[in-house]
């Protein structure tokens, strides 16, 4: 009998589990998704950039065609809901009253955005799903304002396509440098500086008291009192596992599905979670942790998958910790996790229009264990190779040469 594979979610963790378990062409595992969105899978990434700047269209977001589905023997249920989990019985009920029973279960049912504390007639746009982006798109005309709620990576990427699109763009965040908290300070300024040099209006450090009237005539109302007119209002504050779903199934449920380091959730066998939804023991942090990014997903997908597949050699998640972000011309990449009791390093030059910089961050010890890079993909390339191989700070500074300012 073929070993039953259910994925739960029907994004780029999901369906990467899916086509890694399929991969060799194993006649003894079957794999069926079941998906909430209705929409062909699709990846997210792009819909706060080309998708949201109408760059794309929705074809060249697809996470796999439908020929490679039928060929890999994947079988997609889409626009139809997991409502609940039976982990003894080893079965997956459905919204439409629906069983679907497995011997393995694959939790990849990502986050939703945060919804918006701030409720007036209409107005006030979401990022996180194709529809939203698609609806958000034909607001960002010319001439209009939008006030961004949330300065982080989403609001961020949101501001900056609605001001190449022409609207007159204001982005509200209660931290003075929104960016510092991924990017560090020093690369957190600079991004602030690229959004006012674009002609963004930040009200940084302060935050939203209100936000009242209907879509064409909104008023935000800061705490200090500051009133913001805005035809549209996008918030950006932060997501949320999408778990409701497992209450009762025996799991451990912990601002996600816990997991061990084989990404095997804790609480019922025969389970594993990947993506933004599981959260796992950091190697290096030491700490259980949960990432919000595609590339985590990716990775995930692949470990377990292989995990799944060779059930006597599992292999531990070791994460690359790779995150980027495209705002303007500019592009933002991290590799690695920052540690406590560490020291940063700038190399390169902050100066410019498009400064290609990186800040290196090493351990109490001196290794490099992090880096942020701006603009520099080839210094990414490098810090990504001397992360690997324990490099000490001056190693690292001396390795990276320096790009002539541009
Ligand atoms: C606008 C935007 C821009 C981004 N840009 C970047 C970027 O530049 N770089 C980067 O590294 N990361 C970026 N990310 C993050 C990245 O897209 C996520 O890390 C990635 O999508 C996580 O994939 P996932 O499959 O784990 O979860 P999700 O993408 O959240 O997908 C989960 C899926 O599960 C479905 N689902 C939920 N509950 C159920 C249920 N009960 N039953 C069935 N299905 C269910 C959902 O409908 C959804 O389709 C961005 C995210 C967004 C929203």
């Amino acid at each position: 009998m073929a070993h039953k594979v259910v994925v739960v979610g029907s994004s780029v963790a999901g369906i990467r589990t899916a086509q890694a378990l399929t991969a060799d062409g194993d006649a003894d595992v079957t794999v069926t998704v079941i998906g909430e969105e209705a929409e062909w899978p699709y990846d997210r990434p792009p819909l706060s950039k080309q998708i949201l700047a109408g760059a794309w269209d929705r074809e060249r977001i697809a996470l796999i065609a439908e020929a490679d589905a039928a060929a890999a023997g994947i079988e997609l249920r889409l626009g139809v809901a997991a409502a609940g989990l039976d982990a003894t019985a080893r079965r997956v009920k459905l919204a439409d009253g629906g069983v679907v029973g497995y011997d393995t279960l694959v939790i990849a049912t990502g986050l939703s955005a945060r919804p918006s504390p701030w409720r007036p007639e209409s107005g006030v746009h979401l990022l996180r799903t194709l529809a939203d982006s698609t609806n958000l798109k034909q607001h960002l005309v010319p001439g209009s304002s939008v006030v961004v709620i949330g300065g982080g990576f989403i609001g961020a990427e949101a501001a900056a396509a609605a001001r190449t699109a022409g609207c007159e763009v204001t982005v509200v965040d209660p931290v003075a440098v929104p960016m510092a908290r991924v990017a560090g300070p020093v690369l957190g300024e600079l991004l602030s500086q690229v959004h006012a040099r674009h002609g963004v209006d930040a009200r940084f450090g302060v935050g939203v008291g209100s936000v009242t009237g209907a879509a064409g005539d909104l008023t935000v109302t800061l705490d200090d009192g500051t009133r913001l007119r805005a035809a549209t209002v996008v918030v950006g504050i932060g997501a949320t596992p999408n778990v409701g779903w497992l209450a009762d199934s025996g799991l451990t449920i912990d601002d996600g599905v816990v997991c061990d380091e084989y990404l095997a959730a804790v609480g019922a066998p025969g389970v594993y979670a990947v993506g933004d939804v599981a959260r796992w023991p950091h190697p290096v942090l030491g700490t259980l942790v949960r990432s919000e990014h595609w590339t985590n997903a990716t990775d995930q997908a692949r470990c377990a998958a292989r995990n799944i597949t060779h059930p006597d050699a599992r292999v531990p998640y070791r994460p690359s910790d790779y995150v980027w972000s495209d705002q303007y011309d500019w592009k933002l990449q991290l590799i690695g996790r920052p540690v406590a009791g560490g020291q940063d390093a700038l190399v390169g030059d902050l100066a410019g229009q498009r400064p290609q910089a990186a800040v290196l961050h090493a351990d109490a010890a001196g290794r490099v264990c992090a880096a942020a890079v701006v603009n520099w993909p080839k210094a990414l390339l490098q810090c990504r190779r001397m992360i690997a191989e324990g490099a000490s700070l001056d190693q690292a500074r001396e390795r990276l040469a320096v790009p002539p300012r541009t």
